[in-house]
């Protein structure tokens, strides 16, 4: 650490609050995969700010679309109508193959607003009697930080010391199809799942469970609700992590890359029947489809409907689980990946997964642990593959016996 590097961190600690422990490097500068911190040194971004990143820092055609925007019209609220939110919102919905939107701005927001939706579909729709509804969730899910979210979270870090908590919700376990039958009843309005569970460390479900899913949901009138914030938007070589199994949700929830790394973005996409049922004046945000974030939106949705990005983390996906498979045995208890996204469970003899990640640091690579064990890796799309293999050839280093 450099005398700037430490300057800029004691400036940090005294005057932020203590909910991150982020590693030391202090960034000031990005251009495609890479950033550059305050001493001008360079890292290969393998987080890409948990896939809000998926198309690379400085994205010319993303930023050409901001800078234009923000010349001309940034926030004029929902109070009144701006000429970019339509256009988005449509594209969006033609995107997701759905016929609305309601957009928000962070992913938590997505996920509350397809509570809300799910539990007034339930009363208006489904004839559940108010009051009662239940939505069904995994365990070791990730959802966000609000009070109602982390009431269903069996993170300790994320939820003891947060109660009183939200009642309605039932846990049941990840990739357990015969559970979520089991704890499904009259008033069940939604099950709530991640595709692909991220923060728990990319923990793939088997093939069947989420058609199996879909299925259940039909026969018993349920939604499926899938939290794709940090799985969809290409990161996993597809639009959706849902496509891979061919499965449609009746809630997509979007965030992180949707706002192209600029600015937050989210969004609930659905048909309807269902998102019909807000009436005016009982949810909103004073952000949410603001001309910029629609601007930006917009520009991410025809980017995505190309197909190029979805093929780049494809391709580059099968080379990184080639490699990361290799690793198994040498330092690397077990890998799952989807796509340009992997977790990689670190054999604690070697090291902790922290520790692997200040190794690489110090080989200019940033990534981040997951839950102890578990070194996550997702680069921007834009990667280089030459990048790639030099992330995973310093990986391989930063395992082998000294
Ligand atoms: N849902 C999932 C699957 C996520 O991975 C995240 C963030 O990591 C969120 C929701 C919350 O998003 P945000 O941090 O923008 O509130």
């Amino acid at each position: 650490e450099t005398d700037a590097t430490r300057a800029a961190i004691a400036v940090e600690d005294a005057s932020l609050a203590h909910n991150y422990h982020p590693l030391p490097v202090v960034i000031d500068r990005g251009e495609g995969a890479w950033v550059f911190d305050v001493d001008g040194r360079r890292y290969l971004d393998c987080l890409a700010a948990y896939s809000a990143v998926n198309f690379g820092h400085g994205n010319e055609r993303l930023l050409a679309v901001a800078r234009a925007q923000l010349d001309r019209l940034t926030l004029t609220s929902r109070a009144f109508r701006n000429d970019r939110l339509g256009p988005f919102a449509s594209a969006l919905a033609e995107l997701a193959g759905k016929d609305m939107v309601l957009p928000m701005n962070t992913g938590a927001e997505a996920v509350e607003s397809g509570i809300k939706v799910a539990r007034a579909w339930g009363y208006r729709v489904k004839g559940v009697p108010e009051g009662r509804a239940n939505i069904i969730v995994m365990a070791g899910n990730f959802h966000g930080r609000t009070t109602t979210i982390v009431s269903f979270s069996d993170d300790p870090d994320a939820r003891d010391g947060f109660g009183p908590y939200t009642p309605g919700f039932r846990t049941v376990p990840y990739g357990d199809a015969a559970a979520v039958e089991a704890a499904i009843d009259a008033d069940t309005v939604a099950v709530l799942v991640e595709p692909i569970q991220g923060e728990a460390g990319v923990v793939v479900p088997p093939a069947e469970f989420l058609p199996r899913l879909r299925e259940l949901c039909d026969e018993h009138r349920v939604l499926l609700v899938a939290d794709e914030i940090q799985s969809g938007l290409g990161r996993t070589g597809a639009t959706f992590a849902c496509d891979r199994v061919g499965v449609v949700p009746d809630l997509y929830l979007l965030g992180k890359a949707l706002g192209g790394g600029i600015v937050p973005v989210s969004a609930v996409v659905g048909n309807a029947d269902v998102l019909g049922v807000l009436r005016p004046g009982e949810h909103g945000s004073t952000f949410g489809g603001n001309p910029l974030a629609a601007a930006v939106g917009h520009e991410v949705v025809e980017l995505l409907a190309e197909g190029e990005m979805q093929e780049r983390a494809r391709m580059l996906g099968e080379r990184l689980r080639t490699r990361l498979d290799a690793l198994v045995g040498h330092g690397v208890t077990a890998v799952r990946t989807a796509g340009l996204w992997a977790g990689i469970d670190i054999d604690p003899a070697v090291a902790t997964a922290r520790e692997v990640c200040e190794r690489l640091l110090a080989d200019g690579i940033l990534a981040k642990d997951t839950h102890g064990q578990t070194v996550r890796l997702a680069p921007p799309i834009v990667i280089e593959a030459a990048d790639l293999d030099w992330a995973i050839d310093r990986l391989e280093a930063a395992l082998a016996p000294s």
